[in-house]
């Protein structure tokens, strides 16, 4: 039987090809994004064309109310949750801490923190009343580690947010068998950096990376994939870095 996989932010960057791998390894996917239709479309078109099944799911994680109706479509298609890709972000213009104003930090942290942990509720209430398990990895970010000061600290205490959540609610649902992990990319190629103002700030920054070079959505993907798999039945409650060393 086919695992069935929801994805959040699934219309572009690290989602997008999570989407695609997935659909090869063998998942039907719930396809979340916010706005971009098209791009959801076209991932949804891709992962067809691989043999899975995909659901579209419009829905603002930061909105309560529109999680409530996405979560009962993917009830009504599916009528269960294997795995979940907690991956839909946000980062903010660069700015210092002083430029940061209370709008901003709200979004942020709505988007980034208390839309995962509400996403993350929702499946696990599922994979509980399963009762055969599941995984769920949640992306991060090496801003957690480093802080990005005078870019986005905001944002990096948010991905900091994420990776205790990831320990704690891992070891809450472990004796459920459900598996939760977390991924913290480091200087991925996405449009995230033109949303945040910079388009080419990965490729800017890259000489920083140990590797020397950015990394793709392609190479988070397939981490991502090791992680909800069954090569990783012995992992969880952790945090993986596909940072190229930095
Ligand atoms: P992206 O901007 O290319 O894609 C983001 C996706 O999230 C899109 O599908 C978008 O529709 C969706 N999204 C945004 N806000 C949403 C909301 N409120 N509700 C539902 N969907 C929403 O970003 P990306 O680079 O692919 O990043 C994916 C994840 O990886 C994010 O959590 C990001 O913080 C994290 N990350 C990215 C990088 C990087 O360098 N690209 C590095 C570290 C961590």
């Amino acid at each position: 039987m086919r695992r069935i996989c929801l994805i959040t932010g699934a219309s572009a960057g690290i989602g997008a090809a999570t989407a695609r791998l997935a659909a090869e390894r063998g998942y039907d996917l719930a396809l979340n994004y916010r706005t971009d239709h098209a791009g959801a479309a076209a991932v949804a078109d891709d992962c067809q064309a691989a043999g899975a099944q995909a659901l579209l799911c419009p829905a603002d994680v930061a909105r309560p109310d529109e999680l409530s109706a996405m979560f009962a479509a993917i009830d009504a298609r599916f009528g269960r949750i294997d795995a979940l890709v907690n991956n839909a972000g946000i980062v903010g213009q660069t700015a210092g801490v002083t430029d940061l104003t209370h709008d901003r930090l709200r979004r942020m942290f709505d988007v980034n923190v208390i839309g995962a942990m509400l996403v993350a509720k929702e499946t696990v209430l599922r994979m509980q009343a399963q009762g055969q398990g599941g995984a769920i990895v949640n992306l991060s970010s090496a801003a957690a580690r480093i802080g990005s000061a005078n870019q986005y600290v905001d944002y990096a205490a948010s991905k900091a947010a994420i990776d205790i959540f990831t320990k704690g609610l891992g070891e809450e649902v472990a004796p459920d068998n459900i598996r939760v992990n977390g991924v913290r990319p480091g200087l991925i190629e996405t449009d995230i950096h033109a949303k945040g103002g910079e388009p080419d700030r990965a490729r800017r920054m890259a000489h920083m990376v140990p590797i020397r070079r950015t990394g793709s959505a392609q190479e988070v993907a397939r981490a991502i994939l090791f992680l909800l798999s069954d090569e990783a039945s012995y992992v969880t409650g952790t945090m993986l870095d596909v940072a190229g060393g930095r």
